[in-house]
């Protein structure tokens, strides 16, 4: 989607938005899957609500992207446009155990930094690609730490009254890959209070994860991560495996040789050729267990 009225593109700049026109969303995803669409990066959150009130009135659709590593992007020219956080510097803030972070910060380099300052529990957390906004969306999480454990308020837009909102970290419900905020509240920022911890411990716990992920997933590989949520009590992963389904193929999107769970885009995969490889093994498994599988990984259809 193209923004062609000039006026509306100036009104845009005057809220401090910056326009990247007709951006190639492939290129902002892990999966290297996605068409294009203009893009505006969003520099001051208090521009939000007249940002949003400007593209509501003139009737243009638009998606919010965090790091893109989690997402399935349709093809060709896409039907609404996107919007993104710009990271501010700093993105992280120390005060004590508390880091406040802006929501278009790199997890893992979130992770890092505290750790330089003593501040752990979010080690699972390293090999989680993506921006800390993303990451509370969905309630990220790995190795048996999940970032809402120690969330102690978010900021968030709230669409639905047009305001920006802290929330309490008790106010949201946090459960796997799940959270209670609306689909149209947009996470501005959140502070963390994490654990105090001497760095060589972290480090240490750090070690571990990258050595757990390295050993079992697809590594330097176009993925958005896991495709299919675990259902209660189940893998995702196992049953596909069990199926035989390991580099079961579609076009170039495949299912991971190394962790049954992930697909991978293995050259020029499109949208359409990883939702049929979905579609087709979800089907498997629910004729073999009786199991629907549900999606982890976002899809934006075109
Ligand atoms: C190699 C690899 C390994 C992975 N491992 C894990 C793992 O171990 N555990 C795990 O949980 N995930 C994992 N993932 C998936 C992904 O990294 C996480 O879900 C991540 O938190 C997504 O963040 P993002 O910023 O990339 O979000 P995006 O992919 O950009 O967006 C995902 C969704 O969140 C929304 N969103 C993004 N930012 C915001 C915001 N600020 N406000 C409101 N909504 C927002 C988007 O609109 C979209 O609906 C992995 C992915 C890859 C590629």
């Amino acid at each position: 989607m193209r923004l062609s009225d000039t006026r509306i593109v100036g009104e845009l700049a005057a809220l401090g938005v910056e326009l990247k026109p007709c951006v190639a969303l492939s290129g902002l995803t892990s999966l290297g899957i996605g068409g294009t669409t203009d893009l505006l990066r969003i520099t001051r959150h208090d521009d939000i609500a007249a940002i949003l009130d400007l593209l509501d009135e003139r009737g243009i659709p638009h998606r919010f992207l965090g790091g893109g590593s989690n997402l399935l992007i349709g093809d060709g020219e896409l039907p609404w446009i996107v919007l993104q956080l710009a990271k501010p510097d700093p993105d992280v803030v120390l005060e004590g155990n508390r880091a406040h972070v802006d929501a278009a910060a790199d997890l893992g380099r979130t992770v890092t930094f505290c750790a330089k300052h003593d501040l752990g529990g979010m080690e699972g957390l390293i090999g989680v690609p993506g921006t800390v906004g993303g990451a509370l969306r969905m309630n990220a999480g790995a190795y048996g730490t999940q970032i809402g454990s120690y969330v102690e308020e978010v900021k968030i837009y709230r669409a639905a009254r047009r305001t920006i909102e802290i929330l309490r970290g008790t106010q949201i419900s946090f459960e796997y890959r799940h959270t209670s905020f609306a689909p149209d509240d947009m996470m501005l920022a959140v502070t963390l209070n994490l654990p105090s911890k001497p760095y060589t411990e972290i480090i240490q716990g750090i070690r571990i994860c990258n050595e757990k992920r390295r050993a079992s997933q697809p590594m330097g590989q176009k993925s958005a991560g896991c495709i299919f949520k675990n259902p209660p009590g189940a893998s995702a992963g196992r049953m596909i495996d069990e199926l035989g389904l390991k580099g079961l193929r579609v076009g170039d999107a495949s299912v991971s040789e190394r962790h049954a769970n992930f697909f991978v885009n293995a050259g020029r995969a499109s949208a359409r050729d990883m939702l049929t490889l979905i579609a087709d093994v979800r089907e498997r498994v629910e004729k073999a267990y009786g199991v629907k599988l549900e999606n982890e990984v976002v899809v934006w259809s075109a």
